[in-house]
């Protein structure tokens, strides 16, 4: 059945939904608070998990043509060299591979491809609340107090900072999380990275420094790379005060070959901050609304994979409006879809991130002698390769899809065996 759906948020939940929903033949219009949708933050890696998606949507092939290829995330620690993170996608039995991609690259695609369809896009649009009529119709209410509506459905994509998560079914559950990051996107140059790598050095848990291949954007003649650095949101000002010099001079003992990187970076200007919440949504819908990506669940980005699931939080959502008779069952199902998953990655990224984002003393000791043994024993090398590519739970057979049989931009050869990964 064909329903009026209004979507909050251009990002890429809602970007992803807008697509999904009016392929499945819904009228949909999409709302957004900046009077130009644009993307946020430097780089991301596009997961199998993701691919899958985005395939469904025919944007997988150009996205891992723009990105770069990623077969391994690696990491040192920086003061004894030893080895504390080395998750290889080639662990799993099929070829399986994250993208590197830059976030406009993401933002465009989707963007262009919305455009090209009956969407209807309302921009400086801030949403401030939601409310339903006596009809069981839905209405936003603008920042202006402006009422737009009626619909049969708002679909929250409006990220963490959602101001609607008050009208979520429960309240949602928060941990805080002290520790953000700088990024910075620069030519990644010929200096000795791997491009086909995620590479982090570490000290202690409060030192991080990572490089992201990205592949190239429109007009970017060579291939780039995200820089980031872990800072935490009180330390922001201390930052500032101390001057560029100060920082590089750090971000370099930390790992000397970042030096050319950090030659590119001549204004803090170039640098973006980005803090993190750890919120989830026990039950991502309200009455005649939805909660997609970072409104149901948002956390810290060392798992990497909040884009990914925000693109199967789109699709879970088309496929439970296609599956159930009325609404409350398309919530009820939506939910239910994504249920395991969402609690799954929610919990294993609290789990992980004190271990390589806080303060503590101690988990990093353990990090450091625990997860190199660890990831060597059989069969825990492809769980971690399974969990960095968002397959823990097997979320695409629930939502009856495939992860994307392409090919990326490598010159490695494929990987034998057909074998399924579960
Ligand atoms: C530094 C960093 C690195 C990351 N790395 C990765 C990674 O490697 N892999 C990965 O998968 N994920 C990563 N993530 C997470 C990922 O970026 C997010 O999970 C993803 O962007 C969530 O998308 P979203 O569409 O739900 O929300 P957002 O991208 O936040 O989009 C929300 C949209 O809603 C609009 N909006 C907000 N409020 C309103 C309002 N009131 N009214 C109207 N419009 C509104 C915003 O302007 C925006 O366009 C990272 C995040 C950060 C911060």
């Amino acid at each position: 059945m064909s329903r009026s759906l209004a979507i909050i948020g251009c990002g890429t939940a809602g970007l992803a939904a807008a697509l999904l929903l009016e392929r499945a033949g819904h009228k949909v219009t999409l709302v957004e608070r900046f009077g130009e949708p644009q993307p946020l933050g430097s780089g991301l890696i596009l997961q199998p998990s993701g691919l899958a998606v985005l395939d469904a949507l025919g944007l997988a092939a150009p996205l891992i043509a723009a990105g770069s290829r990623i077969d391994r995330l690696f990491g040192l620690n920086a003061d004894t060299g030893s080895v504390v993170l080395d998750v290889r996608y080639a662990a799993l039995e099929r070829e399986r591979f994250g993208v590197g991609i830059h976030r406009a690259a993401l933002f465009e695609a989707l963007f262009a491809a919305v455009q090209k369809r009956p969407v209807a896009i309302e921009t400086g649009i801030e949403v401030g609340d939601v409310e339903t009529d006596s009809g069981g119709k839905v209405w936003l209410i603008t920042a202006s107090d402006r009422r737009v509506g009626p619909f049969d459905l708002a679909v929250d994509a409006s990220g963490t900072r959602s101001p609607l998560l008050g009208h979520a079914a429960a309240p949602a559950a928060r941990v805080p999380l002290s520790y953000g990051a700088l990024w910075a996107n620069v030519p990644l140059g010929g200096a000795g990275f791997d491009r086909h790598a995620l590479e982090q050095r570490y000290r202690r848990a409060s030192v991080m420094v990572g490089v992201l291949p990205i592949g190239r954007h429109a007009g970017e003649s060579e291939p780039q790379a995200a820089l980031f650095w872990s800072l935490k949101a009180d330390a922001l000002d201390a930052w500032r005060n101390a001057g560029l010099a100060a920082w590089k001079a750090e971000v370099e003992r930390a790992w000397p070959a970042t030096a050319p990187l950090l030659a590119e970076i001549v204004d803090p200007e170039q640098l973006t901050f980005a803090s993190y919440r750890h919120q989830t949504l026990p039950q991502p819908f309200g009455r005649r609304l939805a909660f997609i990506g970072d409104a149901a669940h948002s956390t810290s980005p060392q798992l990497g994979q909040g884009a990914n699931m925000a693109l199967l939080d789109a699709y879970a959502l088309a496929v439970a409006l296609d599956q159930a008779a009325d609404l409350d069952g398309a919530l009820r199902r939506y939910a239910q879809l994504r249920r395991w998953h969402v609690r799954l990655y929610q919990a294993a990224s609290r789990m992980f991130t004190p271990f390589y984002q806080s303060d503590s003393a101690v988990l990093p000791l353990i990090r450091d002698r625990v997860v190199p043994p660890l990831a060597r024993l059989p069969g825990i090398d492809r769980m971690l390769a399974l969990l960095v590519s968002g397959l823990i739970g097997d979320p695409l057979r629930r939502l009856g899809l495939k992860a994307p049989a392409i090919a990326g931009e490598s010159d490695r050869p494929a990987l034998a065996g057909e074998g399924a990964e579960r």
